[in-house]
């Protein structure tokens, strides 16, 4: 999506948000919380031909922050000797 092509229609009309104000803050509606005293800004790209969305995290530090802090879906699968 970021390359400006739609993942789901083909489309070339994708455009991105990452310029719009309001976008990070307590009150921003374009964030997601991170940890209970961090939140990430995202930035969105969207299709105008079928609506589709997609959303990435605008700042690497959150990003690492993320790598961190949340469950790796990828370890949960391989290393619960409980699991069957
Ligand atoms: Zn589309």
């Amino acid at each position: 999506m970021k390359n400006g092509k739609c993942p789901k229609c083909g489309s070339n009309s994708v455009y991105c948000g990452d310029e719009i104000p309001l976008k990070s803050g307590p009150f921003g509606s374009n964030s997601i919380p991170v940890t209970l005293v961090s939140i990430a800004s995202l930035d969105n790209y969207v299709c105008t031909d079928c609506g589709y969305l997609e959303s990435y995290v605008a700042e690497q530090e959150k990003l690492e922050e993320i790598a961190e802090k949340w469950r790796n879906t990828n370890e949960a699968e391989t290393t619960d000797p409980e699991a069957d």
